[in-house]
Formats: structure tokens, C-alpha cells, sequence
């Protein structure tokens, strides 16, 4: 049979339809995704050495003649132990122990030469390694004898069996087109498409693995500027309506709300006002820290564009947002005579803000629960909106994709909640340019916030030309989190204290983190372990609940709505799980395995508490005893302001792992070496060059499929 990049891997021989059924849940359908599937890190088994005490405790490659082997059973607790000696040129035997994989001991028989990696140590004076990577010398190296890949594992689906997979396939890259033009990978030194994807598979060396590294991160950082880049040469042809700035309904409602706003709330709402002025059609960021009020100065600006006739849609990434977007405009508002409307796939419904006195948010809260439940058509909803009955709008991101046809549409707030890439980004903006707003030859203001704050100069690296408010500013009767790093003797102290704090009727969050070898199953078991854990054994006598991203929407909007309303006391939840959610009584944040997050991610978790009156803490769990993993988390704990940790994250980490988890959906393995600012800087000015000469990228195909892909990267609900 033929293979060629576009092969169905279930039609390969090799391929069982049992793993391809798995692959497919990966997103692998052919051998090309098989080939961009990369190693999420590597063992390095590099050093062949003979077998000696001299390198006790060093991870290594021996190679020799098995001499003897063993295979027993100890049935009381069904585990077969696999034992096998081997010898060198040097007659000194090293032991060998696997357990409960017998099938071994069908390969390496008596007299087979084999390879082996792994640590060697001492065990009742022998030499010997346990469960080392192996294979029979005459083979290939593919499992041993040299930088060796390690992929995330999914249930079934083993970094051995990738391995042999990928091995021969890696034959069909030269097949594959390469999507960075010649010109530009002969400038930059870059390893064409074939080379790279053998190195970032099976390295030679290390060199080579940074230099495929490179290439990738190239590659995807100049497919983000490619995109970026178009979207705003489109952006700066179109106009909008200018919205005059209304001074005295700002500055009446201003003086209207119960705290005085920060100087950086008042700058970036000038800011945004000033732009609301311009014909030109607003492209801004509003990048703060969590908690630092993006919600208000969001208000201010509805309010502006509202008052002068016009519409606005206000989206968020998930229904739990969006209904509390919906809540909280709703009492922000309640002065002025508004319509608003919240439309998702669970949510089609319309208020009056008028009729909602109520002064407070809880009581507002409860009050609309019944409302919420009392569901519009969608149809009715749709034609409220064409109509202008409805003023405000507010759904999640697929409000912009979905066919609605707007009245007078001249703003677009999107609550990013960092969810999404750069890519993402454009790819959002470009759908605002094609929505059906209802006013002529014109396109909505776009306003984007971001609750991860980005250190500046990477934000003007990424976003260019780009206008950026910032908020560097907490509002001042901002209470201090407590956070302490909590070694593992610690944890029964801490679970007395959550008594403690629930007994005051407080509410605590217990944070997992996400296991990168295998992602959401294992998260998804570890939250499952952990919540029957404390349920059955620490806190038997009270109420808690679990939130994990197989849950769906409304699943996990019944517990959160549950934990809003205190019928829970504790809440387990992964990171995937949405925790952009305002419940001031939440006051206890427990991170399990705090070091494997990153800070900035760490920050925005802590985020979540310190949002009343009450003192809240956050508890880092840690096991790790390296010390670059406790000066980490000690930032945090001197810190609290979301820059400087944000900084701190960058220089710690490097922008690749920080704007990992900015970038969903890219290969960490590439955003990994972005090891400076430079990078991008080039690749910005690689795609500005292209465009420059081919605006429409007509000449560069394969470049606009490559894109295409930016915007299956968003999930909408
Ligand atoms: P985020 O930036 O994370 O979206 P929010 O807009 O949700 O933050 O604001 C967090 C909380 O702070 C809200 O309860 C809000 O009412 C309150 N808040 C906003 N601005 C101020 C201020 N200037 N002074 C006091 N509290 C404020
Ligand atoms: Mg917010």
C-alpha cells in the first residue's frame, strides 16, 4: 500500500481499529497529524556507557549479553517480578527488574544481546536498574540509546507504541509540503519540514532538537502574525459609528456607584471613550488582573453606547459567564431603562433593567433565579434584537457565529478570560467585521479584555499595533489573600482551619491540577479520587461538589449555581473548569500540586478568593522539593500584583511556557522555545514582508490552510 501524508491511519496495516479509534479521539486522523503529534518532552538515554560502579545514580545506556533470567510470581498479590542479568566486555553483571509485564522475558531469552536505559543503583550489592527502557541491540534505537520522546499518553495508547509508529512514517514527511516559504527558512536558518519533524521526533543530539524546536516555533508564532496582521489590514479599511462622549451620564453614574473607581479604571474608560468618539473602528485590550474591575469600565462603555441608541452584544467563553455577566449588568445598570437579553444554548431570555430595585447582588442573585429558568423562545429573542427592542445582548463567543441579525449594532465587548491564543484573538475580530450589526457600511467597536495580565512588552510584540489599556491597579479596600506554601506534614492543619472557616460560613475552593501525561482522563479520575477523598474521609459531614471539564454545560452550572448558593461548603474542581466566577463568600482556595501551574495561572486561581470583606488565604499544597519549584511559588506569595508575577513568570519560565497558556491549542513543545521576544519580532516582520507583496495570500495557499485551523481552535458552546 501507498502511504502518503493524507493516508487514513485507520487504513494502515500496522494501525489496529482499536488504536485508531484512539487516535481519532486525539484529533489524529492521518499520518501528516500523526507526524505533528510531538513529544511533550524527552528521556535523554544519549550516554552509552559500560556497565561500572562509576555511574551509580546516573541515568544511562548499557548495552551486553543476558545471562540469566528469572521470572517470579507472588500470587497473594498478583504481581510476576521480571528479572533478567546482563554482562559486558567487562564481566561486571547488572541486574535488571520489571514487574508484571512477563511478556519480556518472551524476548530477552538467555544469550540475546539487549539494550538498556535507565538509572543505575545499587540493590543488595548488585548493579542493577529498575523497569528500564529496553530493546535487543540488533534493532534500531528507538526506545533506548539516545534522546528518546516521550508523548502525552491517553489511556492505551503508550510512548513505546508512538514510537514504532512513528519511526518508519517519519519517511512520508518528505512528502509534505512546507508551509515557510524557502526564502524565508534559508534566511533564517531554519530546518525544513522533513528534517524538523525527524528531530523533533528522534533528536541526534540536543542541538538538533532546539534547532527543530526553533523552526516550529517559528512556524507557529509566524502563522499567528500572518493572521493578525491580515485581520488588521482589513480592520483599518472599515469605519464606525462615532459615539459622542456624554459627560454628564458618566459622571452621574460614576458618583451613582457604592466605591470610588481606581485611576487606572478612569484612564482606561477615558480611553475607550475617547476611541467609542473616532469613525474608526476601536480595536483595544483591556488587559487587567483579576479582580480589577474590566467589568465596570466595560459597563461604562455599554452605558455610552446604549444612551446614544445603539446596541451592544457583550460575549463571554462560557454560559456560566455569560449568565453572570447577564446578572451583574443587570444591577449595574438597574438606574437606566434597558432591555437586556441573555442568549445562549441553555439561556434565551429578556429583562427589563428597570425592574430590578433590588440593591443588592445576592438578593439579585436569587431573585432572577426563577426568571432564569423562565425561557424565551429563541425566535422571539432573535426578533427582539432585529427589531432594537433588546439594547444589550449577552451571550458566549457563538453569538458572533450564529446567524443574529442586529438592529443597530455599534459595540462588541468580548471577556476573553485568556481562554484563547493571539490567533483566537484575530480570528474573533475578523467574525466582528462579518456580522450582520444592521448599520450600513459600518462595523461594531471591539473592545477585548483579558483576565491574565501580559507584561507589556510582550503584549506590544504580540499584538502590534494594538491599543492597550491596562489595569495595574487593585481597588484599594482590596483585603490581602493570605497565601502560604503548604508542605505535605501541613495538610492536616490546614483541613482544621477549612473547618473552621466553613463553621463561620465561608466557602472553600479545592483546585487539581492538570496531569499533563495523559490530560483530561487522569484529570478528570483525580478529581473524581480527590472529591470522594474528602467527601468520605476528611469532611464526611459536609456538603461538597465536583466540577471537571467532562461535566456538561448545564451539569456544571447546576453545581456552581449550587455553590453560589451555599448549598455546598466545598467545591473540587480541575483547571480546566471555568473558576472566572465572582462568589465572594468562596474565602479558602486550595491548590493541589501548586508547582506543576504556572504562576500567572496560579494568580488567576487565587483570583478567585479575596472578593469580601472577610480575610480570605490561599493554600499552595506542594510536594516538590526542588528549590526553583519553592522560589516559584514563593513569588506568589510575596506578590499579589499580576504584572509583576506576570514578569517574574516570563523570566522564570521563558515566553514559551507563559504563553502556553495563553496559546490553547498549540504544541507547547514549539511554544516552549520561544525563548525571546526577538522571535516574534521576526516572525512579525517575515509575515509583514509576505503581505506586503501578497496581501490576499494568493500566492501562498498552503499558508491560508494552515490559518484556516485558528479558528477551530476556539470551542464554543
Ligand atoms: P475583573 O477585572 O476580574 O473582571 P470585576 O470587574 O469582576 O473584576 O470586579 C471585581 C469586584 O470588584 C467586583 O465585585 C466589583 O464590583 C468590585 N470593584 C470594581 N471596581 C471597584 C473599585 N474601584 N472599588 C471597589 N470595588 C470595585
Ligand atoms: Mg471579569
Amino acid at each position: 500500500m501507498l502511504i502518503t501524508p493524507k493516508t487514513k491511519l485507520a487504513s494502515i496495516g500496522k494501525i489496529t481499529p482499536k488504536y485508531a479509534k484512539i487516535l481519532e479521539k486525539l484529533g489524529l486522523q492521518t499520518v501528516e497529524d500523526l507526524l505533528f503529534y510531538f513529544p511533550f518532552r524527552y528521556d535523554d538515554f544519549s550516554k552509552v556507557v559500560p556497565i561500572s560502579e562509576k555511574y551509580l545514580g546516573k541515568v544511562v545506556t548499557v548495552e551486553g549479553k543476558i545471562i540469566k533470567t528469572k521470572l517470579a510470581r507472588i500470587f497473594r498479590r498478583h504481581l510476576t517480578i521480571e528479572e533478567i542479568v546482563i554482562q559486558d566486555e567487562n564481566n561486571i553483571p547488572l541486574k535488571a527488574v520489571w514487574f508484571n509485564q512477563p511478556y519480556i522475558l518472551d524476548t530477552l531469552k538467555e544469550g540475546v544481546s539487549v539494550r538498556l536505559s535507565g538509572k543505575i543503583v545499587l540493590n543488595k550489592k548488585f548493579l542493577s536498574m529498575s523497569n528500564p527502557a529496553w530493546e535487543r541491540a540488533a534493532r534500531e534505537i528507538t526506545n533506548t540509546g539516545g534522546i528518546i520522546p516521550v508523548y502525552s499518553e491517553t489511556r492505551g495508547l503508550t510512548s513505546k507504541w508512538l514510537r514504532w509508529q512513528i519511526k518508519p512514517l517519519l519517511q512520508i514527511a518528505k512528502e509534505i509540503p512546507d508551509v515557510i516559504p524557502e526564502e524565508i527558512r534559508k534566511k533564517l536558518n531554519l530546518y525544513d519540514i522533513y528534517t524538523a519533524l525527524r528531530q523533533i521526533h528522534f533528536p541526534e543530539n540536543q542541538e538538533k532538537l532546539l534547532r527543530a524546536q526553533k523552526r516550529f516555533a517559528f512556524e507557529e508564532m509566524f502563522l499567528v502574525q500572518l493572521k493578525t496582521l491580515q485581520v488588521r489590514l482589513l480592520w483599518a479599511k472599515e469605519k464606525s459609528v462615532a459615539i459622542k462622549f456624554d459627560e454628564k451620564l458618566i459622571k452621574d453614574f460614576v458618583s451613582g456607584l457604592p466605591f470610588k473607581l481606581t485611576n487606572a479604571q478612569r484612564k482606561a474608560s477615558f480611553e475607550i471613550l475617547k476611541d467609542l468618539e473616532k469613525e474608526r473602528p476601536m480595536n483595544r485590550l483591556l488587559n487587567g488582573d483579576v479582580g480589577s474591575g474590566k467589568t465596570i469600565v466595560a459597563a461604562i462603555a455599554t452605558l455610552e453606547a446604549l444612551t446614544a441608541g445603539y446596541q451592544v452584544a457583550i460575549m463571554a467563553p462560557t454560559e456560566v459567564l455569560a449568565r453572570q455577566h447577564f446578572l451583574t449588568l443587570l444591577a449595574i445598570l438597574r438606574n437606566h431603562k434597558i432591555n437586556i437579553a441573555l442568549l445562549t444554548s441553555s439561556y434565551k431570555l429578556a429583562c427589563h433593567s428597570g425592574l430590578d430595585p433590588e440593591s443588592s447582588r445576592t438578593d439579585l442573585n436569587y431573585s432572577l433565579d426563577s426568571r432564569l429558568r423562565g425561557n424565551d423562545t429563541r425566535g422571539n429573542l432573535l426578533k427582539k434584537i432585529k427589531n432594537g427592542e433588546i439594547n444589550l445582548i449577552i451571550g458566549t463567543h457563538a453569538l458572533i457565529q450564529k446567524d443574529v441579525n442586529f438592529n443597530n449594532l455599534a459595540l462588541i465587548i468580548i471577556d476573553e478570560q485568556h481562554r484563547f491564543g493571539v490567533a483566537q484573538r484575530a480570528y474573533l475580530q475578523q467574525q466582528t467585521t462579518e456580522i450582520n450589526d444592521g448599520i450600513k457600511g459600518k462595523i461594531p467597536h471591539f473592545l477585548t479584555m483579558t483576565a491574565t495580565p501580559i507584561p507589556r512588552t510582550l503584549a506590544i510584540a504580540l499584538f502590534g499595533n494594538l491599543d492597550l489599556s491596562i489595569l495595574d491597579e487593585m481597588p484599594k479596600d482590596r483585603k490581602k489573600i493570605i497565601t502560604k506554601i503548604i508542605p505535605p506534614g501541613g495538610r492536616k492543619e490546614i483541613y482544621n482551619f477549612i473547618r473552621e472557616e466553613i463553621k463561620k460560613g465561608r466557602q472553600v475552593f479545592v483546585i487539581l491540577p492538570l496531569v499533563e501525561e495523559s490530560k483530561i482522563l487522569t484529570e478528570v479520575k483525580a478529581a473524581t479520587q480527590e472529591y470522594k477523598r474528602l467527601s468520605e474521609e476528611i469532611f464526611p459531614d459536609l456538603k461538597i461538589g465536583l466540577v471537571h471539564g467532562r461535566l456538561k454545560p448545564a451539569e456544571k452550572e447546576k453545581v456552581m449555581a449550587g455553590f453560589n448558593k451555599k448549598e455546598l461548603d466545598i467545591l473540587v474542581a480541575t483547571a480546566v473548569v471555568e473558576v472566572g466566577i465572582d462568589i465572594p463568600n468562596a474565602t479558602v482556595m486550595i491548590i493541589e500540586d501548586a508547582d506543576r501551574f504556572g504562576l500567572s495561572q496560579l494568580h488567576q486561581f487565587r483570583g478567585r478568593v479575596g472578593r469580601s470583606q472577610h480575610q480570605s488565604y490561599c493554600f499552595l499544597f506542594s510536594t516538590s522539593n526542588s528549590e526553583t519549584a519553592k522560589s516559584r511559588l514563593q513569588a506568589l506569595v510575596e506578590s499579589e500584583n499580576g504584572f509583576k508575577i506576570a514578569e517574574k513568570d516570563l523570566e522564570l519560565r521563558g515566553p514559551g511556557q507563559f504563553l502556553g497558556t495563553l496559546q490553547s491549542g498549540l504544541p507547547d513543545i514549539a511554544m516552549e522555545n520561544l525563548t525571546n521576544v526577538r522571535l516574534i519580532k521576526v516572525a512579525q516582520e517575515e509575515a509583514k514582508n509576505i503581505l506586503k507583496s501578497d496581501p490576499a495570500l494568493k500566492n501562498h495557499p498552503l499558508l491560508v490552510e494552515k490559518m484556516a485551523r485558528f479558528s477551530q481552535n476556539i470551542h464554543l458552546e
